[in-house]
């Protein structure tokens, strides 16, 4: 069974991080992975968390640094350059939190499940990571924590489209004419149609249904691959065989992520933080305690069942829901 540390306030990290412990970080280089917010959204999580966990890091020699990913919509987050001036803006500077902040666009495929998402390059890289993750709601996964830090925002613009657009073409040859018209009608060159054969790469599909809406013959069918499902797999193409640390805060948890400038409502009161070494653990645990709080409140703002994450993500290695709280 996995621990997870629950502490109201920052003032008890030191003592939660003794106890995984910390001081396997010590001397290492330090990948703190967390989102630096979006333009118009103020419930992220806040340079000053940031800074608490640097000078722990710090105090054993390690050598930290914030870490994201762009995003695949245009706005403040597409370009790398336009991130580092808006995590500038939110206060993620040198001064501020005492480190250098990366934010990457290119990525190495990594396969999970038959699946391949591409794994931002510098977490790739990087074996000692701390995630920093801001318990919220979600539009598509009813709640997102530790699992959505990584399943969404650890990974390439390409792949967080292929997540959001999460459905794929199921084909049936024997209604096939090998017409072309899917290959034609193909954003992303996915399909490759010859006189005889059909040939489709998973790689370039960013389940867009265009090639399902142009089929007369009906050979293909669209099918729905879970939101939740994709992104449990893709957490782990991005933690897996590394050494991770997850600290999840739960304060002003809204109703949408913090990608949405207009994330709704406060939908629960602060409840504070939660540490472990298990993403799925750190989520149940999450949702747990702010199911005490407001019962069942994701579901009823976000009609997503948000335990759907904690199932994939066992289901598939990704860590455990079985946990012991414990409180300091
Ligand atoms: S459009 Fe339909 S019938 Fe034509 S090649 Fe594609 S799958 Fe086959
Ligand atoms: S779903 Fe879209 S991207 Fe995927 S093969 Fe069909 S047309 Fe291409």
């Amino acid at each position: 069974m996995t621990n997870v540390v629950f502490f109201p306030d920052l003032q008890h990290l030191s003592k939660a991080f003794a106890l995984f412990p910390i001081q396997r970080f010590t001397g290492k280089e330090v990948l703190i992975k967390l989102h630096m917010g979006e333009k118009g959204n103020s419930y992220f999580m806040k340079p000053t968390v940031a800074k608490s966990v640097v000078d722990e890091l710090t105090k054993i020699h390690a050598r930290p640094f914030l870490f994201d990913t762009t995003v695949a919509y245009h706005g403040s987050r597409f370009l790398k350059s336009q991130y580092q001036e808006l995590a500038k803006r939110h206060g993620f500077t040198m001064k501020n939190v005492g480190c250098d902040v990366i934010i990457d666009d290119e990525g190495i495929s990594t396969t999970i499940e038959g699946r391949t998402f591409e794994v931002a390059t510098h977490l790739k890289k990087s074996t000692y990571i701390i995630a920093l993750s801001h318990v919220k709601g979600h539009i598509q996964s009813g709640m997102g924590g530790a699992i959505k830090n990584f399943g969404m925002g650890g990974v390439t613009k390409e792949t967080k489209t292929k997540i959001h657009n999460s459905s794929y073409p199921v084909y049936t040859k024997e209604a096939c004419t090998f017409c072309g018209a899917c290959a034609n009608a193909c954003p992303f060159t996915a399909i490759n149609v010859n006189e005889n054969s059909w040939e489709y790469n998973e790689n370039r599909c960013f389940g867009c249904d265009a090639c399902v809406d142009v089929c007369q013959s009906k050979a293909l069918q669209s099918k729905d691959a879970d939101f939740q499902f994709l992104l449990a797999c893709s957490a782990k193409a991005c933690v897996q065989n590394k050494t991770v640390l997850y600290l999840n805060e739960m304060k002003r948890i809204s109703k949408g992520c913090d990608c949405d400038p207009n994330a709704g409502p406060i939908i629960c009161s602060d409840v504070g933080y939660l540490l472990s070494d298990d993403p799925v653990a750190v989520d149940k645990a999450s949702l747990d305690l702010i199911d005490k709080v407001q019962e069942n409140v994701f579901f009823k703002v976000n009609k997503v069942n948000p335990y759907k994450q904690i199932q994939y993500g066992e289901k598939i290695g990704l860590g455990s829901a079985s946990y012991e709280l414990l409180e300091i």
